[in-house]
């Protein structure tokens, strides 16, 4: 496979930091434990849909778009660095804020991602919970197409097969960096959502035979839907790039015992696991995403299910901006 045949826009500081953790490690008292930096992609203030853009966005110059829409959650990263890319681009950017949370909030409505979605110039429009949102947006772009424009519309968390070449490129980062730095990683471990992430690096990691047991902390689906969703976009990616059949239905492992009382609430673990990164290793986690990935590590650390003797890398999808957005229920001086 080679990735360079898909045409990318390159937006992101790239190779991310493969930085250890030393002071997490020896609090939990287990596996040692690393940290893929993909908070620090760098576009408005980063995250892990920026690697995704790279290859979506390239499609949407390539058909000639002049405007892009995409949909998300209130505090959507997605939606935020959909619409810095749409800038940087020169192109117009419309987003459709699914009321997920029910939080109604000032800063929760304006502050963290929406804040920087204005910023950077996205237009934005509302819905209620519950709506496929994918398909209120597809209408939307089809009333920008009758007024005489070209859309290119972007389904949530940017997880089709073209984004998650992002994270086929992100696996082959980092199995590049563990070459350079001499270490063999026992597991991985990341938040999963809308997959993308999750989908394009098991290919990437199956088809460079990386012997590197991914497991995703899901944030929203319960197990079994979860594993589906990521194993299905998987097959997709796998197409694209002319491989068949590496990622087996076993290889795609999803938790979903961290997610509390749904998307984008944050439960006890997640908020201990913001407060317990921040405290030891001056590392920013979400409320969303990887606060929850994090407490998915944190406890399974504790439980013994990673063991002292073993080596994790835990791939950091961004997202902190979004605190300034949950101030609600973080702790205040
Ligand atoms: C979107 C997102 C995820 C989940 O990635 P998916 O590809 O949607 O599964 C994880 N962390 C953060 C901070 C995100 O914004």
């Amino acid at each position: 496979m080679q990735l360079s045949r898909f045409p990318r826009i390159r937006m992101g500081h790239m190779p991310t930091p493969l930085e250890h953790m030393p002071r997490l490690s020896a609090l939990l008292g287990g596996p040692e434990i690393w940290i893929k930096r993909d908070d620090c992609t760098g576009l408005s203030t980063g995250g892990n849909k920026t690697r995704k853009l790279e290859f979506l966005m390239a499609e949407a110059v390539a058909m000639g778009a002049d405007i892009v829409l995409t949909q998300g959650a209130t505090q959507s990263n997605h939606a935020r660095q959909t619409a810095a890319a749409a800038a940087k681009l020169g192109m117009d950017c419309h987003i459709l804020l699914e009321d997920r949370t029910g939080y109604n909030e000032p800063n929760y409505r304006m502050n963290g991602n929406v804040l920087l979605d204005v910023l950077h110039g996205a237009t934005i429009e509302h819905r209620g919970p519950g709506l496929d949102m994918n398909a209120e947006m597809f209408a939307v772009a089809e009333t920008f197409r009758a007024k005489g424009r070209t859309p290119y519309a972007i389904v949530g968390g940017g997880s089709n097969a073209t984004g998650a070449l992002g994270y086929v490129n992100c696996a082959l980062e980092l199995l590049g960096q563990t070459v350079e730095k001499d270490l063999v990683f026992d597991h991985m471990v990341t938040a999963t959502g809308s997959a993308g992430t999750h989908a394009g690096l098991i290919v990437g990691l199956k088809a460079l035979n990386a012997q590197l047991p991914l497991l995703g902390i899901g944030v929203r689906a319960p197990q079994e839907t979860q594993e589906g969703n990521v194993f299905k976009l998987a097959q997709a990616v796998e197409e694209k790039l002319g491989l068949q059949g590496v990622v087996k239905r076993a290889d795609v492992v999803a938790n979903c015992d961290y997610i509390g009382k749904g998307y984008g609430i944050p439960a006890e673990s997640t908020l201990e696991a913001i407060d317990l990164f921040a405290r030891t290793e001056a590392i920013l986690l979400d409320p969303v995403y990887s606060g929850k990935g994090g407490a998915g590590l944190i406890d399974l650390c504790r439980k013994g299910h990673f063991k002292k003797g073993e080596r994790i890398v835990f791939l950091h999808t961004g997202g902190a901006i979004g605190l300034t957005g949950y101030t609600h229920v973080l702790p205040h001086a």
